[in-house]
């Protein structure tokens, strides 16, 4: 079968962010998706992908996407062999992340097309329907390359081809700085603008916005770990390949925001922990983490239903919880009431130990579309005690544990009890409700406040990781010789 003669190399690098330099694993974090971006700079150099177009620019600049520029077209996938030198060149070029053994790789793989392409893609849906394929492959292939327009403060205009990188020691974006490299694209008719980062660096920028920049060592070494880990099983995912990025910057993914907050004990951490991850049977080991546990972290099938990961089932924070059975209504409001130490704690982790919060009856009505409460049930809680499933009125049904956060108007965390109402599973609620509730966050994964109490104490950073994750392993050995 014949397929589409346009060459789309192009979108190769359109589509794929990551690469690995000399063994050096870079990312592409997206700071902005719009159609038009402003920065500002004493001196950007830009140039297209080929880098023989290049000029330098200084102070502000605006950039747009011209619309109409990018024709696109529908096309039907046909087949996808292994990217290599014999690959016929009519295709276009796919990159992904796997775990092949026990490595990290690069997937590049050839994607080939029906000779047929529609500018509608209903049509093109049809098309496939009548030729019995899976309507998944239809896919949206732009065929001319986008055109950026950089205007500069002066008002003089330049024209450059997507995608361009920018290199600057100093670029401000809103409110933020950042510096060297940068790639600025058009993806689906708007701007896309990533800062490409080594993985070390972007840990850097992680941690004081997960777990804060003034925290003992091996606290931040914990959260070093966790947070490279969770990059890891994020790019794996590959939730954001059609994004034209590898990872976003907010809780999505993880909050990055360059060296904003980034001090010498954060570079310390992240240096001292380089490259290591945690594994379980030589995979990379899901990360997940959170604020405050409360006492009990959660299991990850609890509070997100799906199969249980022995490694995210459960763990004793704060040792005196262990007396406490939290999927119990008493032994979830006596633990609440039970007094903590709280002494070398910063305000914000004793707020996220006891809070306390009020809604009235008829707010709660109205975030749940129902015209009054009459009763709400606590159908059940996870190890952490949190609430992940409640009957409102006898028929209207709340789960999850974000939900029930939700709908008291986004509570810290789903693990309190109705005041007054101590120990019940049923509640008759008068027209203020009063919740009194421990933790922050939805309790899976490292403690961020429970992995500061133990480095506080004296523990290192591999006894924080194996209290919230037992039984994985550290690992430094998973980029590819090949990369190298
Ligand atoms: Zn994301
Ligand atoms: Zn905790």
């Amino acid at each position: 079968m014949k397929h589409i003669s346009l060459i789309l190399i192009f979108i190769s690098s359109l589509l794929f962010a990551a690469e690995f330099r000399e063994g050096t694993l870079f990312l592409e974090i997206n700071l902005a998706t719009d159609q038009r971006i402003e920065i500002s700079a004493n001196t950007t150099y830009i140039s297209d992908e080929s880098g023989l177009f290049g000029q330098e620019l200084h102070g502000n600049l605006a950039f747009e996407s011209l619309p109409g520029a990018v024709e696109s077209r529908f096309g039907i996938l046909d087949w996808v062999q292994e990217a290599g030198p014999e690959s016929p060149p009519d295709g276009v070029l796919s990159k992904s992340f796997a775990w092949e053994e026990d490595h990290l790789v690069l997937k590049q793989e050839m994607h080939y097309f029906l000779e047929q392409s529609f500018s509608d893609k209903d049509r093109a849906l049809d098309f496939a329907h009548v030729l019995g394929i899976n309507p998944k492959n239809v896919h949206e292939i732009p065929i001319v390359n986008p055109r950026i327009k950089v205007i500069d403060a002066s008002g003089e205009e330049f024209y450059f081809e997507s995608p361009i990188r920018i290199i600057s020691d100093q670029l401000w974006l809103r409110d933020r700085v950042y510096d060297s490299e940068f790639v600025l694209k058009v993806i689906n008719g708007k701007l896309v603008l990533n800062h490409v980062v080594p993985l070390e660096e972007y840990i850097a920028g992680v941690i004081p916005n997960e777990i804060g920049n003034d925290c003992p060592m091996e606290a931040l070494k914990a959260q070093a770990v966790a947070a490279r880990s969770h990059a890891v099983s994020l790019l794996l995912y590959n939730r954001h390949q059609n994004d034209g990025y590898d990872l976003c910057n907010s809780t999505h993914c993880q909050v990055y925001k360059g060296k904003y907050l980034r001090n010498d004990e954060i570079n310390q951490a992240v240096s001292a922990t380089a490259l290591e991850i945690m594994t379980v049977e030589d995979r990379v080991a899901d990360a997940t983490y959170h604020s405050s546990c409360g006492g009990k972290t959660d299991s990850s099938h609890a509070i997100w239903n799906g199969k249980d990961i022995p490694h995210l089932s459960g763990s004793i924070c704060i040792p005196e919880a262990k007396n406490f059975d939290l999927t119990s209504e008493s032994g979830a409001a006596r633990w609440i009431d039970s007094p903590l130490d709280t002494s070398g704690m910063s305000s914000w982790e004793r707020g996220s130990l006891n809070w306390q919060k009020n809604i009235s009856s008829s707010e709660l009505a109205k975030n749940l579309g129902v015209s009054s409460i009459r009763s709400i049930r606590i159908v059940k809680r996870g190890k952490s005690g949190r609430i992940t499933s409640m009957l409102i009125n006898n028929t209207h049904r709340i789960d999850g544990e974000y939900r029930v956060r939700q709908a008291f108007g986004m509570l810290p965390s789903s693990f309190f009890y109705f005041a007054g109402q101590a120990g019940k599973n049923i509640i008759y609620p008068g027209k203020m409700i009063t919740l009194k509730g421990r933790g922050s966050g939805h309790g899976v994964g490292m403690c961020q406040v429970g992995a500061l109490r133990m480095s506080r104490n004296g523990k290192n950073y591999t006894e924080i990781l194996q209290t919230y994750y037992p039984n994985i392993r550290l690992s430094t050995q998973w980029i590819p010789d090949e990369y190298k």
